[in-house]
């Protein structure tokens, strides 16, 4: 089976001056100076429904950069009926064939397209340019190769004995219905991935994106197409949550989803999915990557620039809208002087404001919902005993939904920030007395009832050793002297479990092998 052999995307710098800015730069002119009309796809036919929803940078909501048609109950009907009419031409196809497309859509991205999703994903999802080349450019081209790589590899494998006059084998179906492809804002190649890696597989897809994502989402779906991904196979639906899942979870079909959002709603999905299991043809697969509170431990002998750098890169790219976000850190107190010195002349050197200046850090948060929930915990926190804001705490929503990076510091490590998910630009820190690494290991593990991220600074390797035990189930990506977040498809496949999710690893064949049910045939001679 001969598919290309990948390599991670290399990431483009963005440097002043260089040419792949100004092709940025010029991108972004050009987009924010249209108003485009972004049509639901389903089946052939794109779909106006005229009731029509502004699209808006979060940092400038009174821009408008377009239009998107919201559907109804009969609008996700239709995508589940064009779904299963392209199923059987769809999983009927060679595999290589199916592999060619994918690996056309990463090349599409990779070269004419990759200004335009950066950009889409900027304005739309007010993500810096950096931090839109690692997601919207390198990561969807990495899962579209990979993923590539690990579907050649499933169809290789058979089992490897067959006995004499006995030829046993493996046979790789999709799933038997339509896979419900329902996709966060914070990473548009998760967005792009969810939809592809099911249908990669054979299955046809349903997808749902959330709608702070839906400008970059069009310029995925325009890719898809340019790349041959045949009508009814991806079929993408603007309609509020409720009605979308209550056609979704009710139809006898539905063979599965493929989930990246809150803990609350996939909870939910999980429990109505098992108040209708009756009524469906298959036990539908649930696949589902959910919240976090991920930490950072430092142990006494750590590098406190090390400890600083990986809390502020980890808290606040993106805002720390990243379910993998450092969120809590446990800070020795022999380090603490230090490090808090390093992270807030790093916090200073923190720019904010809109994606177009390439100076700018700090963006704005996705949405005026997610504006009100961050800036109360931090009003609260202003008003709490035993607690200091050191860092930031200021926010202003008069032009986009801009909250400066915010540090507490708490004397009770069972605040509630640092026991609940924020998904902002928000870190709390507790420092624990430097003799106590052990108990401070029992408190990470126990504060919270997500796993998701963590990390531990050290240069003592009994110390990492101890924490890397401790920590066996507080983390489904655990990191050893770096930030939390940033992994690389290929390299650390992502995914978490307790409340984070089904650790599913997205980026691995272990996610991939979740979108077949594979049929074994033993025949006798
Ligand atoms: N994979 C991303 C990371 O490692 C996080 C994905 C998410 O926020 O859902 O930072």
């Amino acid at each position: 089976f001969n598919v290309p052999t990948p390599h991670n995307e290399p990431v483009k710098s963005y440097a002043p001056g260089s040419a792949e800015r100004k092709e940025l730069q010029a991108k972004l002119k050009e987009l924010r100076a249209q108003e485009i009309d972004v049509p639901m796809y389903i089946g052939s036919e794109e779909v106006r429904t005229g009731k029509k929803k502004p699209l808006s940078p979060p940092h400038d909501h009174q821009h408008v950069l377009g239009y998107f048609h919201e559907g109804d109950a009969s609008h996700v009907e239709q995508a589940i009926n064009a779904a299963l009419g392209a199923k059987y031409a769809w999983e009927h196809m060679e595999w290589e064939q199916r592999a060619a497309i994918f690996l056309k859509a990463a090349d599409l991205l990779a070269g004419p397209y990759r200004s335009k999703i950066n950009a889409a994903t900027m304005l739309g999802q007010s993500k810096n340019a950096f931090q839109a080349e690692i997601d919207a450019a390198c990561e969807i081209i990495d899962f579209l190769r990979f993923n590539v790589k690990y579907m050649a590899e499933i169809y290789q494998q058979q089992p490897p004995v067959s006995g004499d006059g006995v030829w046993n084998r493996l046979e790789q179906r999709p799933l038997e219905g339509f896979v419900f492809a329902l996709t966060p804002f914070n990473f548009t190649a998760i967005a792009g991935n969810l939809p592809t890696s099911a249908a990669m597989m054979g299955n046809t897809v349903v997808w749902k994106p959330a709608y702070t994502q839906i400008y970059s989402a069009n310029v995925l779906m325009e890719v898809f197409r340019e790349a041959g991904v045949p009508d009814g196979v991806i079929n993408l639906v603007y309609v509020d949550g409720p009605t979308t899942g209550n056609v979704i979870f009710n139809h006898p079909d539905f063979a599965g989803i493929h989930f990246t959002g809150s803990t609350g709603v996939f909870q939910h999905i999980w429990k109505t999915i098992g108040e209708n299991i009756y009524k469906y043809k298959t036990y539908p697969r649930i696949v589902g990557e959910t919240g976090g509170k991920d930490f950072v431990i430092a142990h006494k002998s750590a590098n406190p620039k090390a400890v600083a750098v990986g809390l502020s890169r980890g808290a606040f790219e993106f805002q720390g809208q990243k379910c993998s976000a450092a969120s809590r850190a446990y800070i020795p107190s022999n380090l603490w002087d230090e490090v808090k010195q390093y992270l807030l002349d790093d916090l200073a050197s923190m720019k904010m404001g809109g994606t177009e200046d390439f100076t700018n850090f700090i963006n704005a948060v996705i949405d005026e919902k997610a504006f009100d929930k961050i800036s109360k915990y931090i009003n609260n926190a202003k008003k709490a005993e035993g607690v200091e804001i050191i860092a930031g705490g200021n926010y202003d929503k008069s032009k986009g939904y801009f909250i400066e990076p915010t540090v507490i510091l708490t004397k009770d490590p069972m605040y509630v920030t640092m026991c609940e998910e924020i998904f902002g630009p928000v870190l709390t820190i507790y420092v624990y007395h430097e003799n106590h690494y052990e108990e401070a290991l029992e408190l990470v593990d126990q504060t919270s009832p997500y796993a998701l991220t963590g990390a531990v600074f050290s240069q003592d390797r009994y110390a990492v050793e101890l924490a890397t035990k401790k920590l066996r189930n507080a983390a489904g990506n655990f990191y050893i002297n770096d930030k939390p977040t940033g992994a690389v498809v290929g390299q650390q496949p992502f995914g978490g479990a307790r409340a984070s999710g089904t650790n599913d690893k997205a980026g691995s064949m272990i996610n991939l092998l979740r979108w077949v049910s594979p049929r074994t045939i033993k025949e006798t001679f």
